[in-house]
């Protein structure tokens, strides 16, 4: 599992005086779930935003798939992102959302949005609308929509923002399983019990700086290293 995936070389994000994301060079390996912390406004979704194409960094590189410069559109089709709260039509149900997408998309395969939704864990909600949907139902179905054009990368920003105890762990089992389907995550959090429990490499950002990087063991504290991080990078986010 060396293999590197995904790299960002001096990635930078500048709004007027403020470096929102700081000289960051991530290195994130095919088939690891990565868990990148911070505290609020550390710099997570805004580095997220321009690995999945949706932000233009200031300055620095992002190298995906050996891919990067203008050539990352060849590869943006092999990414899926939730960033944020996902786009769903609120009147239509989970079904009719996914066929709605698959239409944009150009994916047209019979029986594909029962397998996605069987995926995710949602094939018994029926013909409910999704502005009746729970929280819980709502990041799955997003998480469904992202994994619509069979992405090799998934990248899920606080995916489990607001779940219950029960819909963390159910989220939880469903991103442990994408490894071992071939597909690589990155999840961010500032939740660290969560990302313990989810992740196998971690980085943790502290005033737009990547303050460090690295494989989490088993026995990590995760606590006292993320303290140790911040303090050292201390600068208001
Ligand atoms: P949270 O955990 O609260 O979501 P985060 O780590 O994802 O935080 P970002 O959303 O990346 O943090 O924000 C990093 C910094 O950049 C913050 O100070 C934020 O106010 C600023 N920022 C983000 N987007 C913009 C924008 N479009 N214009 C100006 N400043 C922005």
């Amino acid at each position: 599992m060396s293999e590197i995936l995904l790299q960002t070389h001096a990635l930078t994000k500048q709004y007027g005086h403020q470096k929102a994301v700081d000289n960051v060079d991530i290195h994130i390996k095919k088939g690891a779930i990565y868990g990148f912390i911070g505290r609020n406004g550390a710099g997570k979704t805004t580095c997220m935003r321009m690995i999945c194409g949706l932000a233009k960094p200031t300055s620095g590189d992002i190298e995906m798939f050996g891919y990067s410069g203008n050539e990352l559109t060849k590869v943006r089709s092999r990414v899926g992102c939730l960033i944020e709260t996902p786009g769903l039509y609120p009147n239509l149900s989970a079904q009719e959302n996914l066929k709605l997408k698959c239409k944009l998309f150009g994916i047209n395969k019979k029986g594909y949005t029962e397998e996605i939704l069987r995926k995710v864990g949602l094939s018994d909600v029926g013909k409910k609308k999704t502005k009746n949907f729970s929280l819980g139902m709502k990041q799955r179905l997003g998480i469904a929509v992202a994994l619509l054009n069979n992405p090799k990368l998934l990248i899920l920003d606080e995916p489990t923002n607001g779940l219950d105890p029960i819909g963390i762990e159910e989220l939880r089992e469903l991103i442990r399983s994408f490894p071992a389907k071939g597909i690589t995550v990155i999840l961010s959090s500032h939740i660290l019990s969560e990302v313990q429990q989810t992740a196998d490499h971690i980085g943790i950002i502290a005033g737009g700086v990547l303050g460090y990087e690295g494989k989490l063991n088993a026995n990590e504290n995760l606590e006292q290293l993320f303290m140790d991080v911040v303090k050292s990078n201390h600068r208001e986010g």
